[in-house]
């Protein structure tokens, strides 16, 4: 039985990062957006205050402890229940990490905070920040990724332009497309010379593979989302299925994979994967699980994602 952590999760499958190392500095769900896309599900605390959400040295200790006991990733990212450049310290993690291993280190970050100079500081020490832009004016930020109020579109891009001029590492870009909000030719275009501007290493499109918060939260389909990736800048690539390369040293049992579904939905396919199981001992966990009323499943785009329910622990996934 593995070391259950509070603010550590996996390593789970990722479809940037292969397996995971995630740590999560927001309690579920703080946000500064509530997107409808979002897999979390709605925002329960929408705000644009940069706090101690959860307790610093703690999870200072539990990085300690993995590095030492397990310490076997492909990745370690800041990700989790919210936005983690909301947490007041969540430069100090990353320095902590980079002195210790080195494994990299990713921050997923919608983006939002980068207008301030102390978060882009913070987030430069990172190798890889993979930030988001799936609007190209006020008011399709509104509706797509309803951020706090009083929060402005201008904020979002010079943020995210000036972080560009002042980090090294790799920049990723993520756009979430949603069919008939943001994927018409003419509005594609707009966000990507906004997308263009920014400079990114890399531009990755995305859609609902994964239930979304809001059922009005729709796919574009793949044909669509090709022939839309020719307009970005560099040319978008669209984020493949995860493919693990070799899950076979990661432990599971039935509570590593509650863990992990506690994070994220998953198939059964996508579980298997990370953890290097065949599909019949998959299936006989989420047999388990679901008979124990700590798991249920539901069918989306053909395939069948099982999720944690609310009781089995702390309600959250792994946002990529
Ligand atoms: S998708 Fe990310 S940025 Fe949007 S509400 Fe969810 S956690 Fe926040």
């Amino acid at each position: 039985m593995t070391r259950s952590y509070k603010h550590l999760f996996g390593p789970v499958p990722s479809r940037r990062f292969g397996r995971s190392l995630g740590i999560d500095l927001t309690p579920f769900k703080i946000c500064s957006y509530d997107c409808v896309f979002c897999q979390l599900g709605r925002t329960t605390r929408l705000t644009l205050a940069r706090e101690n959400f959860v307790d610093l040295d703690e999870t200072l200790s539990e990085i300690e402890h993995w590095l030492k006991n397990d310490g076997k990733a492909d990745q370690i990212t800041l990700a989790g229940s919210g936005e983690p450049t909301l947490h007041a310290g969540f430069g100090e993690v990353i320095s902590f990490v980079k002195a210790r291993t080195r494994i990299p280190v990713a921050v997923l970050t919608n983006g939002s905070m980068l207008y301030l100079p102390e978060v882009r500081k913070a987030a430069a020490q990172a190798d890889i920040v993979k930030i988001s832009l799936s609007a190209w004016d006020q008011e399709s930020l509104e509706k797509i990724n309803r951020p706090a109020p009083g929060y402005r579109f201008e904020q979002l891009i010079e943020g995210e332009k000036q972080f560009r001029n002042e980090f090294s590492g790799k920049l990723w870009i993520e756009v979430f497309m949603l069919d008939g909000i943001n994927s018409t030719p003419a509005e594609v275009a707009k966000i990507a010379a906004f997308v263009r501007q920014i400079r990114p290493d890399r531009v990755q499109l995305n859609t609902c593979v994964r239930p979304p918060a809001e059922e009005s939260a729709r796919a574009v389909p793949e044909k669509s989302l090709r022939e839309l990736a020719t307009v970005f800048e560099p040319a978008a690539e669209i984020i493949a299925e995860y493919r693990a390369a070799d899950g076979g040293e990661v432990k599971v049992n039935e509570q590593a994979i509650l863990e992990m579904l506690q994070r994220r939905p998953c198939t059964a396919d996508q579980i298997a994967e990370v953890f290097g199981m065949h599909l019949n001992e998959v299936s006989k966990y989420l047999g388990m699980l679901t008979r124990s009323d700590l798991v249920t499943a539901t069918h989306r785009n053909n395939d069948v994602y099982y999720f944690a329910r609310k009781n089995s622990g702390r309600a959250a996934c792994l946002k990529e």
